[in-house]
Formats: C-alpha cells, structure tokens, sequence
C-alpha cells in the first residue's frame, strides 16, 4: 500500500458541518499536485497570483461555475475573502440606501446575522420569520410581505443549523433577490436569473475554508454609493476582476478541482438526484420509528443538514460518543439548538448515509 492509500484507507465518515467533507478524488489531486503542479515546478501554495499558471487555474474555475450554473451573461463571478459573515455587510453597504429599507426573511441565525449587519446601514423589514417557532420551518408564501419599495430582498436559502431548505425561492416580484447560498450552492441547479446577488462561503458545499463566492448582476452595480473603502465595494473586485489584492489562491484552486469533479458527476441535475437519493434514506430511517424525531417540518426539510432528536440529552450524548468511536464523526448538532445533525453535502458519500443509518437501527436495538 503506497502512504496515500494507507492514509485514504484510514478515512471516516465526517458528517461536519463546515468545513465540510471533500470528494476522496479532489484530495487525492491536490496531493498529485502539491509539490510540483503540472510540471510548472512550484506549488499552488508558492505561486504568484498574477502567474500565467495560476491565472489558467483562476479563469477555468470561474468558466466551470458559470457552465454549473448555467450563470448568464451579465452576471460577474467573484472570488473573495472573508466568508460570508463579511457579505452579510457588503450587501448592506453597497446596496441597501442610507435613506432606504430592504426586505429580510429571518429563518434561522445566519438570517439574524445578516440583518444585524443591515440594520447598521438603513432600515430593515422583516418580510418574514419563523423564529416564535425555533425555525423548525421555511415560511409560506402567504406568511411573507414585501415591501415594494425595498432595494433587495435578501434570504437564505438553505438553513444550516436549523436543517431547513427553501424548496423554490421566494416571489418577491420586481426586487432583486439576495441570496446566502452558503451551504447549498451546487447541490441542485437553480436559476440564477432570479437573483441580483448570490454568496457562498465554499467551506460547506464547494471546497476549503477562505474563499467566498459572489456571483453579481450587472445592474445592481450602479446604486453603489461612492466613498466606501476599496476592499468593501464590488466594483472595486468586478473591475480588478478579483485580483485587486491577493486572493485566497489555494482555497479557489482546491474549489476548481471540486468544480471539475462535479462536471465529471455530470453536473448539477446528477448531483441533486444524489442529494435527494441520500436525504431520502436518511429521513426515511428518522420517520420510521418513534425513536427519532425530526426537527424540520417535512416540507421544510433541507437536503444538506439532517436535524433530528433522540428521546433524552442523555440518549443524544451516548449517541455521539458512540457514532465517533465507529467513525461517524461530526453529529452533534449546532451548539445553539443541541440534538443530532448529519450534514450530507455534495462531497459526503451514500455509503456514509447507509453506515449512519445501520447505527441508528443498531442503537435503537439496544437503547430503545
Ligand atoms: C456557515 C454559514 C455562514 C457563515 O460563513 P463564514 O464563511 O464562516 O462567515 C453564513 N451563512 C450560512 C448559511 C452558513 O451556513
């Protein structure tokens, strides 16, 4: 055994939240690639940024993104720093009016994060929320009010702690819709002409921590107010496309290596018939038996974060300690809401799923 399968084989199942799980395959290149890439005679790690090679590995991984999602001309694909958390300010101070308002639908605590950071620049409405009900569900229709005034509707749109998922956007008619996409761009296609703006941390769903996706129409652009500092204004990166300072070149290489291996699975359509087919398995081992209980409503329910209950804490803590010991890694549930949580995302391996799911009979056997 050569010391990458011997590493390879000692690999467990990681059910993490984010950083999440990567595909075996894009480890496997990275490693191929690390000390020398392509015969280029440095690494990713030492390269220039304004190198040729890197430059390849830059514009391919934004040409793939853009073929994924079918992102339409006009839009602009940017690659920055600083995680969504920073977007949840950029968004405000490039597009939400000191004198105006935009319109946030609160549906678990990265949408309250969000509007914390909006609420510094202008005035927020809140279109609707769930929270009187611990964000177990994704609002109706009905239960929303836009204001038609606002300058952007903004949600998210998969709810990472909570484990809920909006099944389709929400019609917020005219205004342009802003969307954190963090942990489910790239699990099902979507149609990115709804949207003005959509981020993404890729830690969760595209590749390592420290690049965060932005992906930008044209036409939102042009309320910009002047006199925001350079790093905080998108114009700054749309003109200087993304390489207005150092990016997080390694992070987007590793990203465009996922990017590749997602073409190779045959795009989006294949990746969310596998999302579906692994959530399918999981909930449906939750709705069997009294003995686990979801915490999502069914409707509701997220494709990427499977959030669940055992009938006692003291049942959920054996649970963990012994999922780990088996090598199911990463369980426990956000330290705000408690309970059990399998985040399933792109990378995460069906085997993965049916291994969970034989714990969860077995441990039901002899705790239930
Ligand atoms: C993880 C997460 C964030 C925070 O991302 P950072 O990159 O750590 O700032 C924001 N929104 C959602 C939906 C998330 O899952």
């Amino acid at each position: 055994m050569s010391s990458s399968e011997k590493a390879a084989a000692g690999r467990i199942y990681n059910f993490s939240a984010g950083p999440g799980c990567l595909p075996l395959a894009v480890l496997e290149q990275a490693q191929a690639d690390l000390v020398n890439y392509k015969g280029v005679g440095m690494s990713v790690l030492e390269m220039s940024h304004r190198s040729k090679t890197y430059d390849g590995i830059f514009k391919t991984a934004q040409a793939d993104l853009r073929e994924l999602l079918g992102i339409p001309d006009g839009y602009h694909v940017l690659f920055l720093q600083g995680g969504a958390s920073l977007q949840f300010s950029m968004v405000p101070m490039n597009f939400l009016p000191k004198e105006g308002c935009a319109d946030y639908i609160v549906t678990g605590a990265w949408s309250q994060g969000a509007v914390k950071e909006a609420k510094r620049i202008g005035t927020v409405n809140i279109a609707g929320t769930t929270e009187s009900e611990n964000f177990c569900r994704i609002p109706k229709p009905s239960e929303l009010t836009f204001d038609s005034k606002a300058a952007y509707v903004h949600f998210t749109s998969n709810n990472t702690i909570f484990g809920t998922e909006w099944a389709a956007e929400p019609e917020a008619g005219s205004v342009p819709l802003v969307c954190d996409a963090s942990s489910d761009i790239l699990s099902r296609g979507i149609d990115v002409s709804k949207y003005g703006l959509i981020y993404a941390g890729a830690q969760k769903n595209m590749g390592p921590a420290g690049v965060t996706t932005v992906i930008v129409r044209d036409d939102m652009l042009a309320g910009v107010p002047d006199g925001l500092h350079t790093m905080l204004d998108y114009r700054t990166h749309v003109k200087k496309e993304s390489l207005y300072n150092t990016p997080s070149c390694y992070a987007i290489y590793v990203v465009g290596l996922v990017l590749e291996w997602l073409k190779g699975l045959g795009g989006l359509d294949a990746m969310e018939a596998v999302n579906r087919e692994k959530a399918g398995i999981l909930y449906g081992a939750i709705d069997s038996t009294e003995f686990y209980t979801g915490t999502a409503e069914v409707e509701s329910r997220s494709l990427m974060n499977v959030t669940f209950r055992l009938p006692s804490e003291e049942l959920e803590k054996k649970f963990i300690a012994e999922a780990t010991a088996s090598g199911l890694d990463g369980l426990k549930g956000h330290r705000s809401v408690g309970g059990l949580r399998a985040s399933i995302y792109n990378a995460f391996p069906t085997d993965g799923v049916r291994a969970l799911v034989d714990f969860m009979r077995e441990f039901e056997r002899t705790n239930g």
